[in-house]
This record gives structure tokens, C-alpha cells and sequence, in this order.
């Protein structure tokens, strides 16, 4: 059975789309922790960055520079914002499928 981002990813389950090309859907966060809260992920199922490997190299750095541009047409690459991947239990990875967070808007806490 396929995941939830994977469903997303082929729009059987509706999202808020800000961003797609022939490899990457970026979406709104469902429960946005901040003003600007946008998920970035490859339509490949990778389940983490730690199950990414040499071939997904490219891919990676594709993500980073989608939300880079994101941030600029939202508006809040001047001021700052936080790209995170969790990885694993620990990092409160809920979703299985690799995602990018995007996050901004406001001064953000840390972590
Ligand atoms: P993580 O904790 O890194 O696995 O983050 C998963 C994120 O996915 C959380 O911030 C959730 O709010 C978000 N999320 C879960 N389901 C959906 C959905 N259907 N649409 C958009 N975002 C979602
Ligand atoms: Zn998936």
C-alpha cells in the first residue's frame, strides 16, 4: 500500500499545491507550526534521508533549491526561514515518505 505523501504526490488525496515539476510536489503543511509552513517532496517514495542513496544525490539538492525559490515568491527570504528533515523516531518523523520542511513568516523558536 502506498504512503500518504505518495497519494498526495499523485493527488488521490487533495493538498494545497504551491509548487510541481516532472519530479517534486510541494504542498501546504496540514498543521502549519508557523505562518508559512510548506512540505517539499520527491513523487519517489523515499521513506527518510537515511534510506537516500547515491543515485537520489541530485534529487536531494533539487528539494533545497525548490524551497529556496518558494521562499522567495512567499516572500520571506529577506527575513529568514528554516528548511528541516526529520529523520527517524527521535526527530518526530511522523510521515514515512522524505520531506523537506519549509518554515517562516515569523521569528521562528529554536528547535
Ligand atoms: P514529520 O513529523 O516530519 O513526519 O512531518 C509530517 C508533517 O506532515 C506534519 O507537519 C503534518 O502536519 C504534515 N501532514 C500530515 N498529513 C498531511 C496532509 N494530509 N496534508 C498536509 N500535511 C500533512
Ligand atoms: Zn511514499
Amino acid at each position: 500500500m502506498e504512503c500518504l505523501f505518495c497519494k498526495i504526490a499523485k493527488k488521490e488525496i487533495p493538498s494545497e499545491i504551491i509548487y510541481e515539476d516532472e519530479k517534486i510536489l510541494a504542498f501546504k503543511d496540514i498543521k502549519p507550526v508557523a505562518p508559512i509552513h510548506i512540505l517539499i517532496i520527491p513523487k519517489k517514495h523515499i521513506p527518510s534521508v537515511a534510506h537516500a542513496g547515491i543515485e537520489d544525490k541530485a534529487l536531494l539538492g533539487e528539494l533545497i533549491l525548490v524551497a529556496q525559490k518558494i521562499a522567495r515568491e512567499q516572500g520571506i527570504a529577506k527575513k529568514g526561514y528554516r528548511l528541516s528533515f526529520n529523520v527517524g523516531k527521535d526527530a518526530g518523523q511522523v510521515v514515512e515518505h522524505l520531506h523537506l520542511h519549509l518554515m517562516g513568516g515569523e521569528k521562528l523558536p529554536f528547535p
